[in-house]
């Protein structure tokens, strides 16, 4: 049996390296699901403290245990097969399953590539969203446990996705909805932190831009030299207007908000800032295949703190 492979990290910052540098199949390695499932695999740790520490979270006592148990062991390395291509590695008890696993703490995670993906009713290939694919690795993690049962696992699986669905919020751009910013917000008064992870996806990638929107945020300059971002929260995101036009060929997507900080002071202080406003925007390029833009190049995307008007 291999060793862990997976930190599993509750600090925010933390969270954003261990995404980047998980798993061993390539930087490049796969569509938008299999980086959703990669990313919600790096945050599950995360997820699952969320989910013993909610109410919301439903979970009876035999759950518990079990998330307790998941979140203490960690888990193994996550393989993507396509079942058309290896037919049978998913049929299992007459099902042709999602994901595989074994009875053993650290085992490898087989994800079945075909069903990462579905069709809406315009007939376009959606990628399983983060919360959808973390539902789907606790219940892998769940057989490692020795847990038998998918159906109990399922039913688990789903109050997972409900909870991360719940503090959600989701921009998707209207001209091309392949484009969309997705705010994860961890909101339970039964953690520490109140935070928000900030992505963006285009259908072809995904990209976390936490780290970006945490190195912006003042601390040192609010509370004092050596002051370190902790973490911060977003809420009424929404695309702005006024910045929002066409470059020759680019769009430049505004991005609006409003912003509170949680900050940690070198004597072990945790200051919180509310009444901060984010700005920042995102370059759509044109793209030749069939999604009409995709998000230039990380690296044109800013954002700007400002104290809220
Ligand atoms: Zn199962």
């Amino acid at each position: 049996m291999r060793p862990m492979k997976v930190l599993w990290v509750v600090s925010l910052l933390a969270a954003t390296a261990a995404f980047a540098g998980e798993g061993n199949e390539g930087s490049g390695g796969g569509g938008l699901a299999e980086q959703n499932v990669r990313f919600a695999y790096a945050n599950l740790g995360r997820s699952l403290d969320m989910c013993l520490a909610s109410p919301s979270c439903q979970l009876t006592a035999e759950e518990t245990r079990l998330v307790t148990s998941v979140r203490k062991s960690g888990g193994g390395q996550l393989v993507f097969l396509s079942e058309k291509e290896n037919p049978g590695t998913f049929l299992i008890d007459g099902a042709v399953r999602v994901a595989k696993t074994e009875y053993a703490v650290g085992a490898t995670i087989y994800l079945n590539k075909d069903l990462l993906y579905s069709a809406n009713a315009k007939g376009e290939l959606k990628a399983i969203d983060t919360a959808a694919a973390s539902g789907a690795l606790l219940h892998e993690l769940g057989h490692q446990q020795g847990e038998r049962s998918h159906d109990k696992l399922d039913l688990l699986a789903a109050k997972l996705r409900s909870l991360l669905l719940l503090d959600t919020q989701r921009l998707t751009y209207i001209f091309a909805d392949n484009i969309a910013l997705t705010a994860l917000n961890q909101l339970e008064s039964g953690l520490a932190t109140r935070s928000t992870q900030l992505l963006v996806e285009d259908g072809e990638n995904l990209t976390d831009l936490t780290s970006l929107v945490a190195s912006r945020v003042p601390c040192a300059e609010i509370f004092g030299p050596g002051t370190e971002v902790e973490s911060f929260l977003l809420w009424n995101l929404h695309w702005g207007h006024s910045e929002s036009r066409f470059y020759g060929g680019v769009i430049r997507m505004a991005v609006e908000g409003n912003l509170e900080m949680q900050c940690k002071t070198p004597a072990g202080g945790r200051p919180i800032s509310s009444g901060w406003a984010i700005r920042g925007h995102l370059n759509l390029v044109k793209s030749h295949d069939a999604a009409p833009y995709r998000i230039d190049s990380p690296s044109s995307t800013r954002f700007y703190i400002t104290p809220a008007e």
